[in-house]
Parts: C-alpha cells; structure tokens; sequence
C-alpha cells in the first residue's frame, strides 16, 4: 500500500480529490479502488462503541452492535482521574480495533454553560482545565491503540435548543478563557486525529464555515495536524467550509458538496492547492489508521465490564452523608425502592446510545452484598413513565421503607427529561418521584438517595434525607458500583465537575439562555459555573470540586518553589495530605489561583491544578503541582495573547472550590509590556499607576500642585487637600492639563508630552 502521500495526491483526478472531502455513507469515507486509497470507517462514541450494521442514524434510534457502556463523561469527569479515563480510552480502542473502526467520535469538550443543556452527560465539566485534561486522557487512551478520536464539537454548542442555527456570540476573552480554552488543552496534549466542527454559528459564522476557529486558531495557533470533519448534516456552504478549513464533509451529501468543490476549483473561486491541502490531511489520516490496523484484534468482554465498574465506582460522588449514615452494614434490614433500582438509567438519549454487553442490575447487586440474614425488600415506588404519583405504589412503598432499618430510593432523570436533541426547561425531578422522597422519608428517617441522572437537579427535599449519592449515568456496570460504594467495599472518591445550584435561576446564563430565536448571547462572560458562585457569593446547593468520602484528609505543609518569580519561570508547589480516618481512600485536591489585584475583572478564583491520590490510613502523600505562565494569565484582547498582570496571586489549596484548606501568597511579574498608547484623553492616574509614564505624569503634577499653591504634606486648602487633589487627578484626561493651567500649559506643550510618554513604553 502506498504511503508516498504527496505521490498518490498528485495521481489524483480533481473529482476524486473532491470525492475524498466527503462520506461515502453515514459511517465510512471514500476510498479509491484504483489507487488503492481505501475506505475507513468512523463511528459514535464517546463512552462505547455505537457500529451500526443495519439501518444507520445519527440519533441513536437504530440499532449497534453489543460494546461494553462505560459512564458518561459527566461521571467520568467526577473521579477526577486521568489515567482511568486514559484507561477507558485504551478499552475503547480495543473495541475498535475488533470491530474494525478508525475513528471513534469523541470525546466532546463542550462546556457545561447551563444545566439545562440536553447533552450535559455527554460532556465533562463547567471548568475548561478540568474538561481538557479528561479530553486529552481520552484521546490519548484511544489513540495509544491506533484508533483516532474527534474531539467535538468545535465550538461554543452549549445548548441543544436551535443547535443547528443558532448564533453563539461571545466576547473574545470569554471565547478564549471559558469556551475554546476546553478545547485547546485537549488538542496540543492529545493530537486528535479529527476534531468534528459544532453545527452552530459563532459570532455570525458556522462552526464548520469559520476560518478564525478552523483554519487560524485550531491549525495555526493550536498546530492541529489532523482532519476537521463536520458535525453529521452540519454543512452549510461546502466550498465556503473548504476553505476556512473544514477537510471533511459527513455523511456524503449525495455528492453534492463533491461537484460543487470540482465547480469552485474550475471557475477558480477555490484554489487546488487548498483542495491539496485538504486531501493532503485526509490521506494522512487514512494511512496512519490502516497502518495501525491490528489483523483479528478482539477484547475481553469481562475484563472490559470489571474496567467499567471500577470506572463507575471512582465517578460517583457522595453528597450527602449525616450521622454517617453510609455505608450499611451487610446485616442491615433495608428496603429498596424506586423503577430505576431494576430498570437503571446508565447512559443518555441521542448519538451516543450504545448497546451494552450486558447490565448489572442495582437491586440484585445490593442483594449480593446483604448477608443472608438481612431482609431486602423491594418497592416499584414510581413508573418512570409518568409524571403522575400512585397512590397504591407510594403506600407500598411506605410500608416497605416503615419496616427497614434503612431505605435506599433509587430516582433521577427518566430519558425523555434530558438528551441529545432538545434541552431541559427546569432542573426538578419527576413529580413523582420528589413525592415519593418526601412520603418515604415520612415513615423513614434513615433515608439513602442515588441519583441517576446526566446532569443536576433541584433538591427541595434534601433536608428530609441522610445520604445523597450521585451516580450520574453510570454505565453498564452501575448496579455493582452503587452497591460497592453503599456497603463500602468502595470508599466514594468522585467530586463534582460541575455546580448544583440551589434553583436554576440562580445560575449564571438563567437570563440568557436559550437565546432569542437564532441568536445567543454569552452575557454573564467568564462567570460560568463557580467562577460565578464563587465571586458573586450566591451559595450553591453543592460547590464545584465537592465530594464526600468514608474517611478525612488532612492538609498541611504548603511549600513554593519560589515566593516570586517571572511568568516565563515555572513554579512548584507542594503540599502534604493525610489519611486522618479508618479507611482506605482516595482524594482529589484542587489547586487554585486568584488574582489578589487586578485590572481586569477576573473570577474570584480559577481551577489550574489537581490530582487524585490513593491514601492508606494514617498514610501522608506529598502532591506536586507545577504552574506555569497560563496559571495565572487572562487573554488579553490588545494584545491577542495570554497576559499576566504584575503582583500577587493566591494559590488556594482545596478539598472543593468553597472548602479551602490551605492558601499562600506568590509574586508573578510579567516579562511583557503591553504597548502604551497615550492620547488626548489617557487619565492621569492610568499613566501615574504605569511605571514607564509616573516619572514623567508624577513631575508634571507636583509643578502643578505646587503652582496651585499646595505642596506635599503642606496643604494650602486645609488638612487633606493634597490628598485629594491627587484623588481628583486620577481621572483628569491629559488634555485638561491646558485648561485648567489657564494658557500656562499649551496645546503644542501637550503634543509633546503625548509623544515623550508614548516613546517611554
Ligand atoms: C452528533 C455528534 C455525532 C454525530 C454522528 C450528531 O448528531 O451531534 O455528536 O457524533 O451525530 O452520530
């Protein structure tokens, strides 16, 4: 098989260069037989396998071949931990090299703008640090079996409702920091083959149509080497995607986009050489897949379903815990009550939908694990499809939970509530089931909740019970993971990815989303999820980072490498955790960074470090953080570049985002100017607050004063003048200099002044 890509190119007709721009079907590029360029095939991701033999859709109504259902990244995100998600890439490659797959499409790194977002529990995190590292892990894993990935879906589709004509606009720094910053981790750690275009518009122009994300951010800036293939029926203007960088076009349109790229390049509107480029990557792509392709590859099921109860286990998190409550003891009487303890939701609604190879059941795990002395007694409490209570369900249910020493509710979200394809438009659960909370907890008090659900609820029935266990939608193996974490053969070890906010208007983007018709404005800017909560002080139900465990961790000895350095250097930091309890377990600790002073309105603090550690009792581990110049940097629009403002940061050592332990003090100073630009109407105090424009401003002022008849510390007015006169000053423009001096200082005077300060940067 040839691999002299440039060779095979220029063998190529222009219609068969244009052919190779889009999909043969749903699933499989083009080939060409006769230069023996074959045909690969992609398919759904991105927490299993959905290969599709018969009819095909990209809506998950058709059916797939069995592949095992890990969590979805709303749960994978919450173990926090790299190498398992790498761990569930590497079985996700193995699954498609068996079944003879190139490219799997995921992981998406959209961020969780709104909870009410339809696809939340296909993405991973409010945080773009927290979102890109699990991406890049899951790339990585996927790749590391010579599988590609997409990474989807480029940019800002944060919401289901209009998604395919929607108008996302949002500022620069917001785009930069918040949104594209997921994605651009992802991207330089991880290299995905593909990454797949949104089918939204940014700022006016289709994902798959924009030359700024495609072409100068994703390929230029980022030095993505791989294909951008569309979101499936995401183009718009073919030859106009072509050439903002859009190589790939899926499914084929018929053949369409194909002839109207032939039409372009003959009536010269479209390079060849931008086709080349084009066809160029996508051969790329092609040989490097079948040049990876392992001959009779196949995986063992059970090995894969252990991986995914193990993933499941460490996913969950444990909100709620009084009186420790959990974990029951094997001999406990309890009663389990809830649809879902049988019927279990384990993964969401739309592309992602994969036929599992096989389900553990929750109520039949719990059983394994009571002692057979215990009773389990088992109470439907709700059918999931209705919103309606009955009565005689509920009275079952009572009655079983009256006569336990405990009851375990198993509700959430039922799959109409949330998935691909449309949003939510409140965070309540079922009415029924809340009811049944509030009835069971009535004749019960030790009452346990899990949820299953892809993304948060209002909980106005928290307080009525003990235990809260999140456990998203946690895949195939959800029913043994559950029981595990109940009875403690697991130790909880998930933090949340995300914010559970008390109500939903509460949330930042409430006033803005969905959007009026076509158009969605990101208003609330960088305060998305706790960069929100955190800096307006709007208590959460539960904070970003939170996560309880059956043990305690203690946290002491915060170390720096450096008290200041410059943002070219790096620095270390370090800071000792101990197991304070009885068992076994894991923490996740947060590193944070907040600017003390800013110029810049900034978060009250940012995500930039974190790792989870394996802790024995009374055992201590050191964890190392290193931050660099990104650490401590917003995106400077002037400059279109990351800057770093001189002066202090706080570096937030934390349990969760509002549970700081620890918190210490570094200088950064930047090694970049930004460009003076001084005109008529700069303030004094902006150019007196500038070291390289005070000397000459601060002179200026004193002659001023003195011939004002106030000197320093002398004030002519009485007590305080000078002082205010200073405070006065700050928000004088330069060319007040000549009117209030009456005529002393002239207009030709400040010209001059003007060019000295801008000389001085
Ligand atoms: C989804 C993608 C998916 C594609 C193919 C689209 O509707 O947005 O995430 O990969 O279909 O199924």
């Amino acid at each position: 098989m040839s691999r002299d890509i440039q060779a095979l190119l220029s063998r190529m007709t222009l219609e068969e260069k244009a052919g190779l721009c889009s999909g043969q079907d749903f699933w499989r590029l083009k080939g060409v037989e006769r230069l023996g360029i074959p045909s690969i095939m992609v398919t759904d991701g991105p927490h299993g396998l959905r290969k599709q033999q018969g009819s095909s859709d990209h809506l998950g109504l058709f059916d797939s071949v069995p592949a095992t259902c890990f969590p979805s990244a709303a749960g994978m995100a919450s173990s926090w931990d790299r190498e398992l998600i790498g761990s569930v890439g590497v079985a996700l490659g193995e699954e498609c090299q068996a079944e003879d797959v190139a490219v799997l499409l995921g992981p998406g790194a959209n961020i969780k703008r709104s909870p009410l977002c339809g696809r939340n529990f296909e993405y991973f995190s409010e945080d773009p640090y927290l979102s890109s590292e699990m991406a890049a892990s899951h790339i990585g894993g996927v790749q590391s079996q010579g599988v590609g990935t997409s990474l989807k879906h480029f940019a800002v589709n944060n919401q289901e409702h209009r998604r395919m004509s929607v108008d996302a606009v949002v500022d620069e720094r917001t785009l930069r920091e918040i949104y594209l910053a997921s994605f651009e981790g992802a991207v330089k750690k991880g290299q995905p083959w593909t990454v797949m275009s949104s089918y939204n518009k940014v700022n006016g122009t289709y994902a798959s149509e924009n030359e700024v994300l495609l072409t100068r951010i994703l390929k230029e800036e980022w030095g993505h080497e791989g294909v951008v293939v569309t979101d499936w029926g995401a183009t718009n203007e073919r030859v106009d995607s072509l050439a903002a960088g859009n190589e790939l076009e899926m499914p084929g349109s018929g053949g369409y986009g194909d002839r109207k790229i032939v039409e372009a390049v003959k009536s010269g509107m479209l390079s060849e050489e931008a086709l080349d480029r084009a066809v160029y990557r996508l051969l790329q792509l092609i040989f490097k897949s079948v040049n990876a392709k392992k001959l009779n590859a196949s995986y063992d099921r059970d090995d894969h379903h252990a991986l995914a109860h193990k993933v499941a286990a460490e996913s969950m998190v444990l909100l709620k815990n009084e009186n420790s409550l959990l974990p029951l003891s094997p001999g406990d009487n309890v009663a389990v009550i809830g649809a879902f303890a049988k019927k279990p939701r384990f993964q969401g609604g739309g592309s992602s939908h994969i036929h599992p190879t096989r389900l553990d059941e929750p109520l039949a795990e719990i059983r394994k694990l009571a002692s057979s002395s215990a009773s389990v007694a088992y109470a439907q409490g709700y059918s999931i499809d209705s919103d309606i209570s009955d009565a005689a369900l509920i009275d079952e249910a009572k009655m079983a939970a009256a006569s336990a020493d405990a009851a375990i509710l198993f509700v959430g979200l039922p799959d109409r509530y949330e998935s691909e394809g449309y949003d939510r438009t409140h965070l309540r659960m079922p009415a029924n089931q809340e009811e049944l909370i509030e009835a069971v907890a009535g004749v019960q008090k030790n009452v346990i909740v899990v949820l299953m659900n892809g993304s948060p609820i209002e909980m106005p029935w928290l307080g009525k019970v003990r235990s809260v266990l999140e456990a998203y939608l946690g895949g195939q193996a959800v029913g043994g993971a559950i029981a595990d974490l109940l009875y403690g053969l697991a130790n909880p070890s998930g933090k949340l990815a995300e914010t559970f906010p008390v109500k939903l208007s509460d949330n930042p983007s409430f006033l803005f989303f969905p959007g009026e018709a076509d158009r969605v404005e990101y208003r609330e800017g960088v305060f998305v999820g706790y960069r929100y909560y955190d800096s307006k002080h709007v208590k959460p139900l539960f904070p970003f980072g939170h996560g309880l465990s059956y043990t305690t961790f203690d946290y002491s000895g915060l170390k720096f490498s450096k008290i200041s350095i410059l943002d070219t250097d790096t620095l270390e930091v370090k800071v000792d955790i101990r197991n304070a309890g009885t068992r076994p377990g894991k923490e996740i600790v947060q590193l944070y960074v907040r600017d003390v002073e800013s110029t810049v309105i900034r978060p009250a603090k940012e995500l930039k470090g974190f790792a989870k550690i394996e802790l024995q009792p009374c055992e201590q581990k050191t964890v190392t953080f290193t931050l660099d110049k990104r650490s401590f940097a917003y995106y400077n629009t002037r400059i279109n570049d990351w800057h770093v403002e001189s002066g202090e940061f706080e570096l937030l050592i934390g349990r969760s985002s509002q549970d700081i332990a620890l918190t210490g003090t570094v200088r950064v100073e930047s090694t970049v100017a930004l460009p003076l630009s001084v005109h008529r109407n700069s303030l004094l105090g902006d150019l007196l607050n500038d070291p390289r424009t005070a000397p000459l401003v601060g002179g200026l002022l004193q002659q001023f004063q003195a011939g004002m008849g106030m000197s320093e510390g002398e004030p002519a007015g009485g007590e305080g003048m000078g002082d205010m006169f200073s405070a006065m000053m700050r928000y004088l423009p330069l060319r007040n200099l000549v009117s209030f001096s009456q005529g002393a200082f002239t207009e030709e005077m400040l010209d001059g002044l003007i060019a000295q300060l801008n000389r001085a940067g």
